[in-house]
């Protein structure tokens, strides 16, 4: 049994509670932005009730991710936290839940909802100035290093470009 199935047999007879860790491999999580992996594994605490055809899963969600700035390009941590998140996972109907016998795994629904809450473009803080402005070498962004190498590097360019 996956830590995140329910029995539904269970579930007329009372709440389920779930609270645990799972692990980004045991959430299928994949991320195919270079700028944001997964961390730590998912924190969740969760309250499974059946309301009619529907169950109802309530708690928190967390989980921490390893991003790069899309400014400065500086990693960083970035928490994704649902403290109050809800769900309802319909058990008739085109949107029923899938089951094995009597289970129901919440693990998709709880995998669609983290990846939404992911950031779109990861900042190391809401004002990043971006790599320009930031010091690179220990404070001496501009003489004799950074710009003026560029100017052999469009030279190269250009004598590739003869051959
Ligand atoms: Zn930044």
């Amino acid at each position: 049994m996956k830590p995140l199935q329910v029995s539904l047999e269970r579930l007329l007879r009372e709440e389920i509670r779930l609270a645990g860790h799972l692990t980004a491999e045991a959430l299928e999580l994949e991320t195919r932005d270079e700028l944001i992996r997964v961390a730590g594994p998912l924190t969740y605490a969760l309250r499974v009730s059946r309301v009619s055809d529907d169950l109802v899963v309530e708690g928190s969600l967390a989980l921490d991710l390893d991003c790069t700035c899309v400014r400065c390009l500086r990693a960083m941590t970035y928490r994704v936290s649902l403290p109050t998140w809800r769900c309802v996972v319909p058990l008739t109907g085109p949107e029923q839940a899938v089951r094995e016998g009597d289970l129901v795994d919440l693990t998709p629904y709880v995998r669609d909802d983290i990846v939404l809450a992911f950031p779109l473009h990861p900042l190391c803080e809401p004002g990043c100035p971006g790599v320009l402005y930031s010091e690179p070498n220990g404070g001496h962004a501009s003489g004799a290093g950074g710009w003026s190498n560029s100017p052999s590097v469009w030279s190269k360019l250009d004598e590739l470009k003869l051959d």
